[in-house]
């Protein structure tokens, strides 16, 4: 990755971004990068010495990397290892992947994060929960029980105001949440691996263009909306999922047509470093 620094930061900033990313070997995939769109990973994994950022951009990031930084200092108890890599091969792939903590009297593995408050206020951790089973997947495949897992989540944008006068917004800047795995969701995360490796080794064929597009939910699109308006009102009167929910809404509590607002692809605009490098971005996206 080419570093930039168009701020002008102290060099503290930008030797820390170069900090020495675990390297990959030839056929070893990060389970962080298994959890992306296969054609996210593999023109990052392609593309990996062009793509640029500026250390600006990458500052929470580097408060990540901080907050990891001051608490694998620490020392672990009697019955935890800390901040250990793990490997593990399937279908001709090595999976790689780091885990925070990993505590064997509680049988559970810990992953700090830095996340915003409205990850907490939405409750959708289904990609945080993935991530822990995989690891504790492979922990088990090493020999070691793990039945739970568990997210300490530093809230970067959290607000003691907001905390005080809003209902359901979380009350301190760090939340633990806990996930609990059985048998059937370790059956589960098999199959979705190998799936994964399926596709991986498919795209691994591929040119970047004909790499199979990222899915809407990867591209972190919500989809279209339709919103229902009347004559005169900027606003509109409702906003709904599809033209039949609109139609029907109209229908019922009036209005006088449906506007569709197409969905953004929010990842492929702000979160995907490897968008200079794909055609979707290029041909639909960038204007
Ligand atoms: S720009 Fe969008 S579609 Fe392209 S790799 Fe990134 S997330 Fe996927």
């Amino acid at each position: 990755m080419i570093i930039t620094n168009e701020l002008n930061l102290p060099q503290a900033f930008v030797q820390m971004a170069q900090r020495d990313e675990y390297e990959t070997a030839n056929n070893e995939y990060r389970v962080t990068s298994l959890l992306k769109g296969i054609r996210e990973t593999e023109l990052e994994r392609r593309h990996s010495r062009e793509i640029k950022r500026d250390v600006s951009d990458m500052v929470w990031l580097l408060f990540g990397t901080a907050t990891h930084s001051i608490l694998e200092r620490q020392k672990e108890g009697d019955r935890e290892i800390k901040e250990t890599r793990l490997k593990m091969e399937m279908d001709g792939i090595m999976l790689s992947g780091q885990f925070d903590l990993y505590n064997e009297e509680e049988e559970r593995i810990t992953d700090y994060k830095t996340a915003s408050a409205w990850k907490i206020i939405y409750g959708n951790y289904e990609d945080w929960r993935r991530q822990l089973l995989i690891y504790a997947y492979m922990l088990r495949d090493a020999g070691f029980p793990v039945k739970r897992g568990r997210v300490v989540a530093f809230l970067k944008d959290h607000s003691k105001r907001d905390a005080k006068v809003k209902a359901g917004y979380p009350k301190l800047p760090v939340q633990p949440v806990d996930f609990t795995f059985s048998e059937r969701d370790f059956q589960e995360i098999e199959v979705w691996l190998k799936e994964k490796i399926a596709q991986v080794k498919r795209a691994r064929e591929l040119p970047d263009d004909r790499l199979p597009l990222c899915t809407q939910e990867e591209r972190f699109n919500s989809g279209d909306k339709y919103a229902v308006m009347k004559k005169g009102r900027k606003t509109a009167l409702r906003v709904l999922d599809s033209q039949e929910e609109a139609e029907q809404w109209m229908a019922s509590n009036g209005g006088d047509s449906i506007e569709i607002r197409p969905g953004e692809d929010k990842k492929c605009q702000d979160y995907c470093a490897a968008k200079e490098f794909c055609s979707y971005y290029k041909g639909v996206c960038h204007e």
